[in-house]
């Protein structure tokens, strides 16, 4: 079992005040002891700020008022600031997050076609700041990499979301409506392990949101090492972002397949699927960005089936969002249908991602890239583009 520390830090607005959202349960737990209490009174206060939404604890009626008072002296429950939120007619919301050192991110929250109140609702969160890994087709890589979110800002975004839902509803009535997550916002979240699986754990908690372990995901683009840490770690439904049938294009593609080659990162699939745990029913999915001319051939398809064949999972074709300067374009709908009939052909199940939220800039990958596009890459695509509309 890999190690998840016990004590972590926490970015807090107010440094004078511990912020108890995105503690793990067992710090939690320690906090009270901490303060004199029993350590029972972190599952109490767990529930009312994952189940109840609630930030004051002068409205968490099970706690003494003694309790009430030591905990508003030393203590404090707050998610990232919003900076900007957008609600869209299709049932898409949108928020962008300031979080310490004023640096943004962005969380989509994506309902089931239908926008039904209590319908299906996925909720994409981001992980870090900007990312490091400058995947060729994404608008957050070439922002460049500014720092990991701690807990709570990863909680926060989950938080924010669900309270979204709870303006005017009487506490003893709130419910959360987020059913699903997607670990699969801005950055990559096995480069930021630790709270991201701290987060993760306090979705799945009975104590926390408490959502079903098949309705959390966490995408990677194939942090090998940190894949089999996390089926040690925590049970949850993983997606990697593929995007490419061989090393050659997916190197250009996904650079970090040049430290972890296809090879490597269809062996740990296979660990994490093939879990010896027989209670850890593992799920895969493959995500597959559709590339016009790029990567969705029909050469391309049949070098997918033959690269997937022993991995059980299914595939996710992903229209590419097109983004300003960006070198690709979105293949055609016919082309689409031809690549999935290949891969259902073979034996796969095969989904296409509708494209939702398109009318407040929601769509995946065009996160806060399209406020701060700023690194060396895009400039360079912005004078190449330049020269050949002045050519
Ligand atoms: S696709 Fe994901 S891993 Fe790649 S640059 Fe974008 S955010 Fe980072």
């Amino acid at each position: 079992m890999s190690k998840i520390p016990v004590v972590e830090t926490f970015v807090d607005e107010n440094p004078a005040k511990t912020n108890l959202l995105g503690m793990s349960q067992a710090v939690l737990a320690a906090f009270f002891v901490g303060l004199g209490e029993k350590p029972f009174r972190a599952n109490q206060v767990m529930k009312w700020i994952y189940q109840s939404g609630v930030d004051d604890f002068y409205q968490m009626t099970n706690l003494s008022k003694k309790l009430q008072d030591k905990l508003a002296r030393v203590a404090t429950i707050t998610p990232p600031t919003v900076k900007f939120k957008k609600f869209s007619e299709d049932g898409t919301r949108k928020w962008v997050f300031e979080v310490a050192g004023g640096s943004l991110v962005e969380t989509v929250l994506i309902p089931a076609d239908d926008n039904k109140q209590f319908g299906r609702k996925t909720l994409c969160i981001s992980s870090q700041v900007g990312c490091a890994l400058d995947c060729a087709f994404c608008s957050t890589g070439k922002q460049g990499f500014e720092r990991d979110l701690s807990a709570s800002e990863i909680i926060g975004q989950l938080w924010v979301a669900n309270q979204s839902y709870m303006q005017d509803v009487p506490i003893a009535e709130r419910q959360n409506m987020v059913t699903n997550v997607v670990m699969m916002g801005m950055g990559e979240p096995l480069l930021n392990y630790e709270p991201v699986v701290t987060s993760m754990q306090l979705m799945l908690s009975d104590f926390g949101f408490g959502l079903s372990k098949r309705r959390v995901t966490l995408s990677t683009s194939g942090i090998v090492p940190k894949m089999y840490d996390l089926a040690k770690d925590i049970d949850v439904a993983l997606a990697i972002s593929l995007h490419a049938p061989n090393d050659a294009l997916r190197n250009e593609l996904v650079p970090i397949n040049k430290k972890y080659p296809l090879a490597d990162l269809m062996a740990a699939a296979k660990a994490y699927v093939y879990d010896e745990n027989p209670r850890h029913k593992k799920h895969v999915t493959i995500e597959y960005v559709m590339l016009k001319d790029v990567n969705d051939t029909d050469a391309h398809a049949h070098e997918l089936v033959a690269l997937l064949q022993d991995l059980p999972c299914k595939i996710n074709l992903i229209p590419f969002n097109p983004f300003s300067h960006a070198p690709y374009a979105r293949s055609s709908n016919n082309r689409i249908h031809a690549f999935s009939q290949i891969l259902s052909q073979a034996g796969f199940v095969c989904t296409v991602r509708q494209t939702r939220g398109d009318d407040i800039d929601a769509a995946c990958g065009q996160l806060v890239g399209q406020v701060a596009d700023k690194t060396r890459r895009a400039q360079r695509w912005q004078q190449r583009v330049a020269s050949h509309t002045t050519a």
